[in-house]
């Protein structure tokens, strides 16, 4: 996996294993909802503990409140000293400090004994003297106060006066501060485990790819028989799947390669032996006749002429095979073209007592290349006229509509079984080799009819049934598209 970074300036690309993000993933799953649950449970433990505390000052300043309202403490004449003595009792129990404000905000208690005879005049008092008695946090300077009222002794229940308790939370911020302390050690072990974890994780996710690349190193070393299967996963099961397929594909192309090689090796052989052949018996021969010399030289000039058809015939098609090769297209007059291939075959075809029948349904103009689209047509009909009986015809048909051309070739020749037509097309194949050689065929001419067709993006079919003649039928678009072209080796 690319990496890019900038260093001062400076594009750097780095590949990473595949181990590097998942791990971190895996960490960062793990780390953010831990974070934020410590997050969470740490504010709220401190709130908690305030809470309890606030509420626990609450309930004794509401017991002794209630003590004073029954004894009249608010009536100065009528104060209970033991009263006192208790509201210093419980400001030392919370650490704090209790304040006794009267109607007129004037403080007549302080158990710091710093503000009586004072005026105190605070929110919270005069909330609690409107009826809304409350607590009051101040965050910052960490205490908070609370106010409850005082009510008179008699029947209408007033408020005649508020007490106000202040104490301090520090004790509480320091004691959350020590779970918090142990909180983080917590959370660095379990990072620390969350860490190794990930990276084991990280390191099994990765390990099916690995075990893929392993067969793979063991394709590169040559051995092309191993079964590439890792299905731990959809992706590397569809991975190896994709590679086999490949893989296969690689070898039915160096198969036919080989093939091929040992096709071209056997046909150029061919008549390099018949020529070593005649010209041994020649010098063999003491006082030959000049007519068998003759002869001879006219078969030995025969095979150097099928050597070189064979030659010219392969490079055509290797030329053809080259994805550079390209057609060189121009608007032709395809009636034309036709005619005079029949013109150039008539006098084979004269030979061989075989009739030639041109039948023009149409005037056809379409784009091809001339050359190529000519040589096609060309071996075609040839073939038609070699393989074809004694007084046997061959028509060719020229026909269009909107979109593509057709010339149809048939003939009432010998035929090709069955078995035989998917693979006429092929190079080298030759259903009767005896005949083909005797005809001068190379094996070549359908293989490369096809490859000029599929150039043209067209398209070639065959009807054929063994001794009753064959129909070859091309359809080529009007209008030549350039697009890449398919596969047609
Ligand atoms: P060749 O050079 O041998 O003619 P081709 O590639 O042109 O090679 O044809 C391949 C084989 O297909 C021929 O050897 C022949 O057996 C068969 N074939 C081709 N055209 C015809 C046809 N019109 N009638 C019968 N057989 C044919």
């Amino acid at each position: 996996m690319p990496v890019l970074g900038w260093v001062k300036g400076i594009r750097w690309k780095r590949t990473v294993s595949m181990k590097v993000p998942l791990c971190l993933l895996f960490l960062m799953i793990g780390f953010f909802p831990m974070y934020i649950l410590s997050k969470v449970t740490d504010q709220s433990f401190r709130q908690t503990q305030i809470d309890f505390r606030v509420m626990e000052v609450q309930n004794q300043c509401l017991i002794i409140s209630n003590k004073m309202s029954r004894v009249g403490y608010m009536n100065e004449d009528s104060r209970d000293q033991t009263v006192d003595v208790e509201l210093d009792t419980i400001a030392d129990i919370f650490n704090g400090r209790i304040v006794v404000v009267n109607r007129n905000f004037k403080v007549i208690k302080d158990t710091f004994r710093l503000a009586e005879g004072r005026t105190h005049v605070a929110e919270e008092v005069i909330r609690c003297f409107q009826g809304e008695s409350g607590s009051r946090l101040e965050k910052d300077k960490h205490y908070f106060a609370l106010a409850v009222p005082v009510y008179g002794n008699t029947e209408e229940k007033n408020i005649e006066g508020v007490l106000v308790a202040t104490a301090s939370t520090e004790n509480l911020t320091s004691m959350a501060e020590k779970v918090s302390e142990k909180a983080a050690f917590f959370q660095l072990v379990t990072c620390g485990i969350l860490a190794l974890a990930s990276v084991v994780l990280a390191v099994v996710t990765v390990q099916p790819f690995v075990r893929l690349k392993k067969i793979l190193g063991r394709v590169e070393e040559g051995s092309l028989e191993q079964v590439i299967l890792e299905d731990a996963y959809k992706e590397t099961k569809e991975i190896s799947s994709a590679i086999q397929n490949t893989i296969h594909k690689l070898k039915t192309i160096d198969q036919s390669r080989d093939e091929f090689v040992s096709n071209v090796s056997h046909e150029l052989k061919t008549p390099i032996t018949s020529i070593r052949v005649l010209a041994d018996s020649l010098m063999s021969m003491e006082d030959a006749p000049v007519e068998l010399y003759q002869e001879f030289m006219t078969d030995i000039s025969d095979e150097i002429d099928r050597e070189s058809k064979i030659i010219d015939d392969l490079l055509s098609l290797v030329k053809m095979d080259k994805a550079v090769e390209e057609l060189n297209i121009v608007q032709l007059d395809i009636n034309g073209l036709v005619q005079q291939i029949m013109k150039r075959l008539r006098p084979i075809a004269r030979k061989r007592n075989v009739e030639l029948i041109y039948e023009s349904i149409r005037e056809v103009t379409a784009d091809v290349d001339e050359v190529k689209l000519s040589l096609a047509v060309n071996n075609l009909v040839e073939n038609a006229i070699k393989y074809n009986v004694e007084n046997g015809w061959v028509r060719v048909t020229l026909d269009a509509d909107h979109q593509f051309f057709y010339v149809k070739v048939a003939d009432s020749g010998i035929g090709i079984p069955e078995e035989y037509q998917s693979h006429v097309f092929e190079r080298f194949y030759r259903v009767d080799k005896a005949r083909s050689r005797e005809t001068g065929g190379t094996g070549l001419g359908l293989a490369i009819t096809r490859k000029v067709i599929l150039m043209h993006h067209g398209a070639v079919r065959l009807v054929s049934k063994d001794g009753e003649g064959s129909t070859f039928t091309i359809r080529i678009p009007l209008n030549y598209i350039s697009r890449p072209a398919e596969r047609t080796s």
